[in-house]
């Protein structure tokens, strides 16, 4: 996003240093340039496009150098307002002051794209204090004698149309950011919604999407999907032995313990209590073994925040042709229970155990 900004800002300076390039051109063969303007308006396009240039080349100054080219152009505009009127006495006046004016709410809109909230306030507020005062005081004191009794309405119109500009661009900002926060907090409130709060891991309701989404995909793909449902084995004497702090430190150090075991494109969630659900696409049956056997042995053979030994059943489900998430959910419960009922400690495939005890109604093969 910070890039795509200052790709923008990049693109604004040097259109803006090739249009005044251009307003040069066409004054100039058209004789209708003051004599200051044939190397003000050059000027001021080197430094625009140079500014530009150098944002291009050295990003990390791009803060200190986004108020010279809104600067250069204010302090421009300002500047060749007052030599039109103090030097250009004769009726050209109108056009090269006109010719100005015109180009003033481009640079409030300068200052609002390029500066923050607050300074691009202040600088309007003195770019517009600059030219409007002296060119009202000057009226009112009848020292531009080329203009007419309609002159003064003229410019207290157009100085109220100023006003407007910089009121619809601050309005224009105060809308952008107040959507960046909203965007921002909504994008907060997303990510809050699919953690588990204890262990940083994806919770249950995010877990349900990702195994929708993941078994769409590898459908689609024809890939093989597996889960592995992971219980932590006697963990009510855990709590029971060292207190519900230090049972969720446990938790804590599980969940960490099994994320550096998994590849990256393995999603491993906290499904529930002290239990943890892994959703490892593009994994047949033998690999998500393997995977199920690593995480028991690193859990098994790693240190606890509790001292002593920890061990973890595991569940494996490969996704077969008529599965949906219910039922290979199911089958790795199953395939948990069965780890349970064997004495803990051990990973269960449930096709396995589908076949070794089909009279088990827990154990039953549904699904086939
Ligand atoms: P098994 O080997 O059969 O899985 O035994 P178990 O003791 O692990 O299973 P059981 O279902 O009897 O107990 C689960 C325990 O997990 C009980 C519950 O207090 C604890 N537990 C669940 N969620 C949390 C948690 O967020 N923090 C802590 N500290 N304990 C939790
Ligand atoms: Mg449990
Ligand atoms: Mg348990």
């Amino acid at each position: 996003m910070p890039e795509t900004v200052a790709r923008v800002l990049h693109i604004l300076l040097f259109i803006g240093a090739t249009v005044i390039l251009c307003v040069w051109q066409i004054e100039l063969h058209q004789g209708v340039i003051t004599p200051w303007d044939i190397w003000m308006e050059p000027l001021l396009a080197v430094i625009v496009g140079g500014t530009g240039l150098v944002m291009v080349r050295r990003p990390d100054l791009d803060a200190r150098l986004r108020p010279i080219p809104v600067s250069a152009f204010n302090l421009y505009l300002i500047a060749a307002l007052h030599l039109t009127l103090l030097e250009s006495p004769g009726p050209e006046q109108w056009y090269q002051t006109l010719t100005t004016l015109y180009w003033v709410p481009l640079a409030y809109g300068c200052a609002f794209v390029f500066l923050t909230l607050p300074v691009a306030l202040v600088v309007c507020s003195i770019t517009a204090s600059a030219i409007f005062v002296p060119m009202v005081l000057w009226w009112h004191q009848d020292q531009l004698p080329t203009w007419t009794w309609e002159s003064g309405p003229l410019l207290v119109v157009i100085a109220l149309s100023h006003a407007m500009y910089v009121l619809l661009l601050w309005a224009v900002v105060k809308l952008r950011d107040s959507h960046a926060d909203a965007s921002a907090s909504a994008e907060r409130m997303r990510t809050l919604a699919a953690t588990d709060v204890l262990t940083g891991l994806p919770n249950r309701r995010s877990m349900l999407d990702t195994l929708h989404s993941t078994l769409d995909s590898s459908r689609r793909a024809d890939l093989p999907l597996a889960i592995v449902l992971v219980d932590a084995d006697h963990f009510k004497a855990v709590n029971d032995r060292h207190g519900h702090a230090v049972g969720d430190a446990v938790l804590i150090h599980l969940g960490a313990l099994m994320r550096t075991h998994l590849r990256s494109s393995d999603t491993l969630a906290r499904w529930g209590g002290e239990e943890f659900l892994i959703c490892a696409p593009g994994t047949p049956q033998e690999a998500a073994r393997e995977i199920a056997e690593r995480v028991r042995e690193a859990v098994a053979s790693s240190p606890t925040p509790h001292g002593e030994p920890l061990t973890v059943s595991l569940g494996v489900a490969v996704c077969r042709d008529h599965d949906d998430v219910d039922s290979l959910l199911l089958r790795a419960d199953r395939a948990l229970y069965t780890a349970k009922s064997a004495g803990r400690d051990r990973v269960v495939l449930a096709a396995e155990q589908d076949l070794a005890a089909p009279g088990d109604t827990r154990t039953a093969p549904l699904f086939d």
